[in-house]
């Protein structure tokens, strides 16, 4: 679902060049939960960056849903995106729009009619658990409850993957626990693949099934879980 064929990402800042992405190959699988970790620096927002196309990777492919989103006009880019969400550690809602307005930002962009996205906004607040709190707005939520609204807009045009920047880096830990839950559930039910960065070998180990460990740029092991968490 998710491939990264040799991509490399370097970034050139006057004289100072930074070589943040090294010959990265990646293969993700429809329906599974993927982590990547690794320490500040190492290159992990860089890689999701390539995949969600903020960043055009130096060299290299990226395959999502058997598409290289390294060759599309911007105008397939646009539409690409739909299909990818993304969740990011300091939730980036809009602070002047309600919860539900939030969830429907992504659906009138893509042109939905007001009853369709009435249609998907409330199953969504109802899937992440906010159903009473559609006209709440972010400052009158707790952290837990602002990125339980953020992944209900990534889910809002039914993407095919969803990639989650440090997504509980900024929660504590009971609600780190009920955050992940909640992503579990959700791959399971829709059958969503998940890319995850993060420092935090917790969130690893609870939710993912492969985790690769990135380093200086390289990704330098892939294993399943299980296997990467067991001593030599
Ligand atoms: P991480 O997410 O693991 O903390 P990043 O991908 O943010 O790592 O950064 C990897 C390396 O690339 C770091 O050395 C960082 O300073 C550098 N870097 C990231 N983004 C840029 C950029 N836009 N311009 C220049 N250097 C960057
Ligand atoms: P994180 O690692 O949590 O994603 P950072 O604070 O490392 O956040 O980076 C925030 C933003 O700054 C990112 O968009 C990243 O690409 C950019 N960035 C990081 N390092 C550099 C750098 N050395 N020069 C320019 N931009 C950078």
């Amino acid at each position: 679902m998710i491939e990264l064929n040799n991509v490399s990402k370097t970034y050139t800042n006057g004289s100072q060049v930074v070589h943040a992405l090294k010959n990265a190959n990646l293969h993700i699988p429809k329906g599974a939960i993927h982590g990547v970790i690794g320490l500040s620096g190492a290159g992990k927002s860089t890689l999701i960056r390539c995949v969600n196309l903020l960043e055009r990777p130096t060299e290299g492919s990226v395959m999502v849903d058997g598409q290289d989103i390294t060759r599309l006009s911007a105008a397939q880019l646009n539409q690409a995106r739909h299909r990818i969400g993304m969740i990011f550690q300091h939730f980036n809602l809009l602070t002047t729009r309600n919860v539900f307005d939030n969830v429907a930002f992504p659906l009138e962009l893509t042109g939905q009619s007001k009853q369709a996205i009435k249609e998907r906004v409330e199953p969504l607040l109802k899937l992440v658990g906010l159903a009473d709190k559609a006209s709440q707005f972010p400052a009158q939520l707790s952290g837990g409850q602002k990125q339980r609204v953020a992944i209900a807009r990534a889910l809002a045009n039914e993407p095919a993957v969803l990639l989650c920047d440090e997504a509980t880096s900024a929660l504590d830990p009971q609600t780190t626990t009920s955050i992940l839950e909640l992503l579990r559930d959700i791959n399971q039910t829709l059958g969503i693949t998940i890319l995850l960065i993060t420092h935090e070998m917790e969130v690893v180990k609870s939710i993912c099934h492969r985790v690769s460990l990135i380093s200086a740029g390289e990704l330098v092991e892939d294993a399943e879980v299980g296997d990467f968490f067991t001593a030599p």
